[in-house]
């Protein structure tokens, strides 16, 4: 190997971590190995498939003891989990949220259904996350204290809330940043979509923000097909979000009595079926991630012009997607890269277009941005599904 950057390094480096052959390497499979078949039947076989049944109960009291917290509910998708935390916080219409710019369209999308204004911030090259020392310092530049809350005065708007984001399960810098909400008055949300299994300071992600969101979605370390989960240790607003995403309806034995626009957001039964088989398989699904992390990073390790995006100090990392960032100099040749890759069939994939730069979130405030720039150049997303590891043992 010479120590010139080159393609072909790098491919060779990403082929060497896959078993011989010329199979299609997705970037993330769905891994249906243990009692998916049984519970799922079960649903069928006596009929509760949809808005009630056990498996909802149970996969929310697993998810709340597994992730730490107090409360679990189901819902339906990650977005409408996103929703519905933005709603409990007190975001309103005209307000403003701090996000991420490098992130998934939902983070942008649920802002948007409160009526709510994004406002991007930028990411640290360490986490990928918001970078929490850069935006105290906008803040304090561009904010000031009023008795109903924190305002940009630039905007006039009202900034409620601040979504950090853990970009493909590396847990952002939680305690600084959670401080820095305290002391602005601005109520942190944490998009953990990607981050179950991940945790910062031996605590699972999701426990920081007032409510947090996860995803189901079929390329999530766990599937429900379609999914999602608000977390929560407050109880008031644990309750609060069980009612809002089932249509706000008053128990009663048969009376349909509602009060409040809900929402129906519920995880059907027979999902949540998939989810509990799902949950009871993760501790695997998570030791197989981290080791195939561990055969990139050694393969990458000395190839040059590149490097492989380990977890933060301080934290554990699901490793949900792995990535790779090209130095600065050969970020002209992302492009070349992900062309040989797919071509060969190794699925590979860029960031998120910045979330500013897409039409309809155009002219939203956004601060300096120029990592979450360099980021978006440079990075590049690998194959990541647990079973990849299995095989590539089996084979090796
Ligand atoms: C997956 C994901 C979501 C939620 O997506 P759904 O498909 O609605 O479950 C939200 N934010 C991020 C960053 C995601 O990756």
């Amino acid at each position: 190997m010479t120590d010139e950057f080159s393609i072909e390094a790098i491919f060779t480096a990403l082929r060497s971590v896959f078993p011989p052959g010329n199979a299609f390497v997705p970037l993330h499979e769905p891994c249906f190995i243990g009692n998916e078949w049984t519970y799922v039947k079960e649903c069928l076989d006596t009929g509760w498939v949809s808005s009630v049944g056990k498996y909802v109960d149970r996969f929310e009291e697993e998810l709340a003891a597994y992730t730490g917290v107090k409360r679990a509910i189901a819902v339906v998708n990650g977005t409408a989990a996103l929703h519905v935390c933005l709603m409990l916080a007190g975001v309103r219409a005209g307000d403003e949220v701090l996000m991420p710019a490098l992130t998934f369209i939902a983070t942008a999308n649920a802002v948007s259904y409160c009526g709510a204004v994004p406002h991007f911030v930028d990411s640290e090259e360490r986490t990928l996350g918001i970078d929490p020392h850069k935006l105290a310092a906008y803040l304090h530049k561009i904010t000031e204290r009023r008795d109903d809350g924190c305002f940009n005065r630039n905007t006039g708007r009202r900034i409620k809330a601040a979504v950090p984001m853990h970009a493909f399960g590396h847990p952002v810098d939680l305690d600084p940043l959670g401080e820095m909400c305290c002391r602005f008055g601005i109520e942190m949300i944490e998009d953990a979509a990607e981050s179950l299994g991940s945790f910062y300071k031996g605590r699972h992600t999701g426990q920081w923000g007032l409510l947090s969101a996860l995803s189901f979605n079929g390329n999530k370390t766990i599937t429900t097909g379609g999914g999602g989960a608000i977390l929560t240790n407050d109880e008031d607003l644990g309750r609060l979000a069980k009612h809002l995403t089932t249509t706000a309806k008053v128990p009663h034995r048969w009376e349909f009595n509602h009060d409040m626009v809900g929402y129906n957001y519920r995880l059907p039964n027979v999902n949540a079926a998939l989810g509990c088989a799902q949950l009871e398989q993760l501790p695997a699904f998570l030791v197989a991630k981290r080791a195939l992390a561990e055969r990139y990073r050694k393969a990458f390790a000395d190839v040059p012009g590149v490097r492989f995006v380990t977890e933060p100090d301080d934290a554990h990392s699901n490793y949900w997607l792995n990535t790779i960032l090209l130095d600065q100099a050969h970020a002209g040749q992302r492009d070349a890269l992900l062309a040989v890759t797919n071509d060969a069939g190794i699925m590979t994939r860029p960031a998120w277009t910045l979330m500013n730069r897409l039409q309809m979130f155009a002219e939203f405030p956004r601060m300096d941005l120029r990592i979450a720039e360099s980021l978006e150049r440079r990075l590049i997303n690998l194959p990541s599904s647990a079973f990849l590891e299995g095989e590539a043992h089996a084979n090796a």
